[in-house]
């Protein structure tokens, strides 16, 4: 189950859309270059069990 969700790029503030694989898991981190400034992410990804709200916190990467 694929949905998406929004984060602010830790570098240039700018907001991103990343796909999340729910199945993937509850928590899950991956790197992801943001779209306008092609900087790296760390993604730090929660899904809420109950209603599969998605939050997302950013670091920088590297
Ligand atoms: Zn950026």
């Amino acid at each position: 189950m694929q949905t998406t969700s929004e984060y602010h790029c830790a570098f240039c503030g700018e907001e991103n859309t990343t796909f999340v694989d729910i199945s993937g898991g509850m928590q899950q981190s991956y790197i992801e270059d943001c779209q306008v400034c092609c900087r790296p992410n760390v993604l730090y990804i929660r899904v809420d069990e109950d209603t599969l709200d998605i939050e997302i916190d950013s670091d920088y990467a590297g």
